[in-house]
């Protein structure tokens, strides 16, 4: 035998609730509340003008490569490859050429950083066994208006 249990209706709720009144004035009073304390107050408002202003990066943070440069200018990468090999995006690429300075054995014709398949591991900086590459430029807006644009070559990452 089916049984049949009756269940009282619920009763039409107000105008006032159905209509969201009490949340949207309750909304409307924490909106209100932050614009004054915010006008109050600006210093303690905590969105920046972002990108003219930018929030300082820690010490350590890995940001956009940059070679460095010897006392003359020249770049103090000798074309070792060792930062290539250590990559694990594969995302370096290097072309040696022979050095004039009978010191120095060779020096990158090219150099080129794939900024589309970096992962910002810092494995190339540990490598390098001459400090002639850093990623302390603490730079990490990267958008570009075209993929090849996100290729590094050697003249963008030796500037200063
Ligand atoms: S940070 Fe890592 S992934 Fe990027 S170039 Fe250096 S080694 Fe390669
Ligand atoms: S940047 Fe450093 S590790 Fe890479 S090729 Fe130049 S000298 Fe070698």
């Amino acid at each position: 035998m089916i049984g049949v249990k009756k269940l009282s209706r619920p009763k039409e709720m107000p105008l006032g609730e159905r209509v969201y009144l009490k949340e949207i004035l309750r909304g409307l009073s924490v909106t209100i509340n932050h614009f004054v304390r915010n006008l109050a107050n600006p210093r303690r408002i905590p969105t920046i003008d972002y990108p003219e202003v930018k929030r300082p990066v820690p010490p350590r943070f890995r940001g956009r490569h940059r070679l460095t440069k010897r006392d003359d200018g020249t770049p103090r990468c000798v074309a070792c490859f060792c930062c290539a090999t250590a990559c694990p995006a594969y995302c370096i690429t290097i072309e040696a050429g022979e050095h004039p300075e009978p010191g120095i054995e060779k020096y990158p014709v090219r150099f080129d950083i794939d900024m589309l398949r970096c992962v910002y591991c810092g494995m190339c900086v540990e490598a390098c066994p001459c400090d002639a590459i850093r990623m302390d430029t603490g730079w990490y807006t990267l958008p570009e208006r075209g993929r090849e644009d996100l290729v590094y070559t050697i003249d963008s990452l030796l500037k200063d």
